[in-house]
């Protein structure tokens, strides 16, 4: 692992605690210091795991794809790794929405049209919904986020989608050539200091739906939410692909 160089400023106060990460204040106020915790969710919290060593995992994946983006001239909020578990971040103020790209029908999808999971579509397609622990994070309508919670207008709508949209292309094609198939993805999305659209958050095995190309082995939170065994083994398989 290469953790950056340049000089870290002073970690202060817990800002927030989330069911995967804590976030810290920083001596510099554009700039959080985020840990990845070994904790696993699933359906809004009810079924719970620790699994030692995925918060590394986490850490390490989402500074190299979020780096790589970087590099692609998108704007995200990955500033350098500062150890196994922690990354040094730009302070956003988030928009509470997650927004989910899909390429192959899989999971809420399946479930909600009755299409078979595996099914590719003819075109990647933008999904909303509302971050909302309580309510358990419900899939909005655009009129549901312009008009009735005002989340964002319909030109932040198509911002976000076209955000997302050219994140998928970048990398479908990193995972592409390292063997995996992108199924689905959430990002989550918030504006810096200069009101900025800037991709914050993670995106990690926990976030993304994996296949192995060869075999269609999942290698992502599936393997958790299915009771399929061999969880950490394949965070840690991500992480050997993904090249840190
Ligand atoms: P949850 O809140 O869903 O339990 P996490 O444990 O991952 O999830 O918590 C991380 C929290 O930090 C989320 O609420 C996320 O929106 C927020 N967040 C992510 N990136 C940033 C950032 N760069 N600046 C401020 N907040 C962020
Ligand atoms: N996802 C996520 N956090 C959420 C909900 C979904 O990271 O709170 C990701 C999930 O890992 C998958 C994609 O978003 O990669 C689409 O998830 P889906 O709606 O199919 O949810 P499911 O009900 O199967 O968890």
């Amino acid at each position: 692992m290469e953790v950056g160089t340049t000089s870290l400023p002073e970690k202060q106060e817990l800002l927030y605690e989330g069911k995967a990460k804590l976030l810290y204040r920083t001596s510099d106020p554009e700039l959080v210091w985020v840990e990845f915790k070994d904790d696993l969710t699933a359906f809004d919290g009810k079924k719970h795991a620790t699994l030692e060593g995925k918060g590394a995992f986490n850490n390490q994946i989402s500074a190299v794809l979020m780096g790589m983006l970087n590099q692609e001239g998108m704007r995200t909020h990955f500033v350098q790794l500062i150890s196994e578990r922690e990354q040094l971040v730009r302070h956003l103020k988030m928009v509470p929405l997650e927004v989910v790209v899909r390429n192959i029908v899989a999971g809420s999808l399946s479930r909600r049209t009755g299409i078979a999971e595996g099914t590719i579509l003819e075109e990647p397609i933008v999904e909303f919904y509302y971050k909302s622990d309580e309510l358990g994070d419900p899939l909005l309508c655009h009129q549901h986020i312009t008009k009735v919670l005002r989340l964002a207008t319909q030109e932040e709508i198509e911002e976000l989608a076209q955000a997302g949209l050219a994140i998928n292309r970048v990398l479908s094609h990193f995972f592409d050539q390292r063997g995996v198939t992108l199924v689905d993805f959430k990002l989550e999305f918030g504006r810096d200091s200069q009101g900025n659209l800037v991709l914050g958050d993670e995106i990690t095995p926990d976030t993304c739906r994996l296949w192995d190309k060869a075999t269609g082995t999942k290698m992502d939170k599936d393997r958790f939410r299915r009771d399929l065994g061999n969880v950490a083994e394949a965070y840690a398989e991500v992480l050997k692909r993904v090249g840190a």
